[in-house]
């Protein structure tokens, strides 16, 4: 049976990928070491490192003035690395503007309470999360040290269809859950990053994109591993790196290059988008209560009208081989992740089931 595997994360793998990594798993092009036993200053794994900052680059069309950097710590660990990085840059306490658009820009913002002022300067709280606020509704501060924005809310199911101005002050962006699935125009950012474990690879690994002048200002706490000065100068190998995540988001990395690049990955992902929610939309069996302009083209929740009928729902979707579709449990209903590694036969053999049970049901 083919298994579609709709998780928000740990995510789906391109099956080649998967593969690949399994072959290569005991004896990696002849070393006699798997990649998880190499030093990670030896040159085999230090030509796999390279490699995969490099193709990165390329597939972000990350501008030569922006610093790639490889850590640990995941998304949540940003929201404290990230105001321990930029606050140095402003007079002590200093103020953040955050746009409150769903579960993981709140906790960002609750936690960048521990080291700033936090000023929300717009929030979709009260419409349980269903939307983006404009740009023109947003109250920013002047001399704020950054603005944060999660464009992708993995939970809620928005995205941001826009890249907001907020003039001089750096934009910082959280693009965990959809990194490399749509083209992005790095220059309007001070700061981009995201875990791995949605849109790139394993677990483990974390990707964050800097202007070069926005290195330098951390504070007197900020750990060393997660300095970004520290960490550039030494090229992500400050401390050991999470060397097999960034083995496996290597060929993650070849293998969008061969789909195409991320314009192409964009493009199926549009598709995608468009085939679940148009179904979605056609019938009063099923329902997406995400504002259309704002949905996420990654992460669809959607409810069954009639909610007595979740669990065999899912009961039937399981036998299927479509696995992983409970929703969150703050918004709850069911949610379909379609990252990159989605193929569109995965939404289609969705579709198909919805229909089917809905026949048996409605
Ligand atoms: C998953 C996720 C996170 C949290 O990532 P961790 O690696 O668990 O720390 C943060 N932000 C967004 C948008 C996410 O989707």
């Amino acid at each position: 049976m083919t298994v579609y595997n709709f998780s928000a994360g740990p995510a789906v793998l391109p099956n080649e990928v998967l593969r690949q990594a399994a072959a290569e798993m005991t004896d990696w092009h002849g070393s006699g070491m798997s990649v998880m036993e190499m030093s990670h200053r030896g040159e085999e794994f230090m030509a796999i490192h390279a490699a995969a900052l490099r193709d990165f680059r390329e597939l972000l069309a990350v501008p030569e003035n922006y610093k790639i950097l490889f850590l640990q710590g995941g998304g949540l660990g940003e929201n404290a690395i990230v105001p321990m990085n930029l606050l140095g840059r402003k007079p002590q306490p200093a103020v953040v503007d955050f746009v409150q658009t769903g579960s993981w820009s709140t906790k960002s913002l609750k936690e960048a309470r521990k080291y700033c002022t936090v000023n929300i300067a717009a929030s979709s709280e009260a419409s349980k999360f269903t939307t983006i606020p404009p740009r023109a509704s947003w109250q920013l501060t002047p001399d704020a040290a950054y603005v944060h924005v999660c464009t992708n809310e993995t939970i809620d199911g928005v995205e941001y269809q826009f890249t907001p101005d907020v003039g001089e002050v750096p934009l910082v962006a959280d693009m965990s859950s959809h990194i490399l699935a749509r083209q992005v125009d790095v220059s309007k950012y001070g700061v981009i990053f995201g875990g791995a474990q949605k849109n790139i690879g394993p677990a483990g690994l974390t990707v964050v994109v800097v202007r070069e002048d926005l290195i330098g200002h951390a504070l007197p706490i900020c750990p060393s591993a997660f300095d970004w000065k520290i960490v550039a100068e030494n090229n992500s190998m400050y401390n050991t790196p999470p060397t097999y995540s960034i083995y496996i988001a290597g060929l993650v990395f070849q293998w969008l290059k061969r789909q195409g690049g991320v314009a192409a990955m964009e493009q199926r992902n549009i598709a995608k988008a468009a085939l679940l929610y148009e179904y979605l939309d056609s019938t009063g069996f099923y329902q997406s209560r995400v504002d259309v302009a704002h949905r996420s083209r990654m992460n669809v929740p959607f409810f069954l009208h009639d909610e007595t009928l979740n669990t065999a729902f899912l009961a039937g979707a399981k036998e299927r081989g479509l696995l992983q579709l409970k929703g969150h449990k703050s918004v709850g209903g069911m949610r379909a992740s379609i990252y990159n590694a989605m193929p569109i036969e995965g939404v289609q053999a969705l579709i198909a089931y919805l229909k089917e049970f809905e026949a048996h049901h409605g």
